[in-house]
């Protein structure tokens, strides 16, 4: 989409007033973007199942001609979500057992996931976007038969109700992402901000789009009216409302707003679905485990959901562990024992604040070691998995002994944080610094190659050679030296030691060879 529609504006805003359905959002956006075209196998599908009489051997045929995807189904109709433990051995027996039109869905969720999945965007987070869509999903297909909807059509609506944004930020980048920074600035919910600077939603967006590729009415309109229900035809709002409380679900385990979602999503399960406290729980949790299920069928990463009443009991445990610091908590989570739902939420901070704690380093306020550890591995296996590039930096700072020696202890650590801030006004958002141990540091650089990393060495060294850090009466300079390894992404052998030690070998080289200088390897 050109960046024209994005600077459309208010002009488009105005015009969004008005717009009441499908079509004529279809037709504000074809004046102004092209939106991507079906998968072909999708138009197919959609056709074989129009076509009562042949379409079940057609639907056979064109499944079984793609294997990675008989490959899921197969797995899937095995899961624990239909029950047939092990006895679906084809296509033809997945037919008869699910039925055509679960099938078709899980074929059509599987294609439109796989050809949307990702590009190499680096400033959109694929994972975190279809973890939510997945856990939205799953919650949608456990609420519909509580709210007597009969139609497995709403997982897809539930995987797909956010697909409008990925297709803003596919086609008009820089406007979507001043709308992400002021959704997390203002806290305002995203539709909104989307209709003033955009002049729709993603619901509407996601909507035309599936309406566009020939989906039925029952898996697109749900969808498309998500975020306004009240203007959802009377034959929809049901699901529209199961959409609603599943994207409330699927917030409750991906956002950071996670407290309130506890509080709403507990008093519409109340309310609205009459369950019990203990049905509720129950619910929650399964929605976790049952997504981990479903993300590891679409081969997708993250599928480590830890279910709600598990994250309350070890945020308890955590707390135990914690002592003076967080006293006052403690004591008010006591104050607050009562009331239930605020109680939940204040846990779940805690747990938060406990992990954050667990993840910092005391002096410098960077990330430690043991983060260092954990983001090495996710960051290898992602590079590794899309082939994408992976740098990491190691730097130590020369002679720093002899600072402490000179000046003492207290000014070593004074020296150790004004180069811990320095480095952070160098770095870029995507890059993670953490403090490796002692005067060592280490920054670990995702979808960079040597180039890249060549550029920021330099710019980091240099940074912090033209640094004076007063300390008493002096005024200190330091340097420091630079080694750095870097990935392709394209072989399989490649580990966290293989990198680990490339970056070792690097900065020793460049010790030896005077220090104050950077020296990069390739892996
Ligand atoms: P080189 O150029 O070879 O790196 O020499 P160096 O003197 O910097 O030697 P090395 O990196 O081996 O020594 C690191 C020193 O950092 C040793 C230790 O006393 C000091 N150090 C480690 N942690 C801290 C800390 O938290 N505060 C202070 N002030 N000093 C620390
Ligand atoms: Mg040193």
């Amino acid at each position: 989409m050109p960046e024209q529609y994005s600077s459309a504006g208010a002009g488009a805003a105005d015009a969004s007033r008005n717009v009441q359905t499908v079509g004529e959002v279809q037709s504000l956006i074809s004046q102004k973007i092209e939106l991507p075209s079906p998968p072909n196998i999708v138009v197919r599908i959609l056709e074989a199942v129009q076509d009562d009489d042949s379409c079940f051997a057609e639907l056979g045929k064109i499944i079984s001609a793609d294997p990675s995807l008989t490959a899921k189904l197969l797995r899937v109709a095995n899961s624990s979500m239909y029950g047939f433990g092990g006895r679906v051995k084809s296509i033809e027996n997945a037919l008869a057992i699910l039925g055509i039109n679960t099938l078709k869905n899980i074929a059509l969720s599987f294609i439109i996931v796989r050809k949307l999945q990702g590009d190499s965007s680096s400033a959109f987070d694929f994972e975190y976007f279809w973890k939510r869509s997945v856990t939205a999903a799953v919650a949608a297909r456990m609420l519909a038969p509580l709210a007597n909807y009969d139609s497995d059509d709403i997982f897809v609506s539930g995987l797909l109700q956010d697909i409008g944004v990925l297709v803003f930020f596919q086609h008009c980048t820089d406007t979507y992402m001043e709308v992400l920074t002021l959704k997390n600035s203002t806290e305002t919910p995203g539709h909104l901000i989307e209709r003033q600077l955009l002049g729709l939603c993603h619901a509407e967006l996601g909507g035309a789009l599936l309406k566009g590729w020939g989906l039925p009415e029952s898996i697109y309109l749900p969808l498309f009216y998500h975020h306004r229900e009240d203007c959802a035809p009377d034959r929809h709002r049901v699901a529209v409302d199961i959409l609603n409380l599943a994207g409330k679900i699927s917030a409750v385990y991906h956002s950071s707003q996670s407290r309130n979602n506890v509080a709403d999503v507990y008093r519409a399960l109340t309310d609205d679905y009459g369950l019990a406290e203990k049905d509720i729980k129950d619910l929650i949790d399964a929605v976790a485990t049952r997504s981990n299920e479903v993300l590891s069928f679409f081969d997708m990463p993250g599928g480590d959901i830890t279910p709600l009443s598990e994250m309350l009991q070890e945020a308890n445990q955590e707390l135990g562990k914690l002592n003076c610091s967080y006293e006052q908590l403690v004591m008010d989570l006591k104050q607050a024992k009562d009331e239930s739902i605020k109680y939940v939420g204040k846990l779940l901070d805690a747990n938060k604040k406990y992990r954050e704690l667990a993840y910092r380093d005391e002096l410098t306020g960077l990330y430690n070691n043991r983060y260092f550890q954990e983001v090495m591995d996710k960051e290898l296996e992602r590079a590794r998995r899309y082939e994408h590039a992976l740098s990491l930096l190691f730097f130590d700072i020369d002679c720093f002994k002899q600072i402490n020696d000179n000046f003492g202890h207290l000014a070593g650590d004074v020296v150790l944080r004004r180069l811990a801030e320095q480095i952070l006004q160098i770095m870029r958002g995507s890059d993670i610094v953490v403090r490796y141990g002692g005067d060592e540091f280490a920054v670990i650089m995702p979808e960079t190659g040597r180039e890249g990393i060549e550029i920021f060495a330099e710019r980091i060294r240099r940074g912090i050679e033209e640094m004076t850090i007063p300390v008493d009466q002096a005024q200190l300079q330091v340097s420091i030296s630079v080694g750095g390894a870097t990935f392709k992404g394209k072989n399989p052998q490649v580990d966290k030691m293989t990198m680990l030690s490339a970056a070792d070998k690097a900065i020793y080289q460049a010790k030896r060879a005077g220090r104050n200088r950077i020296n990069i390897v390739e892996v």
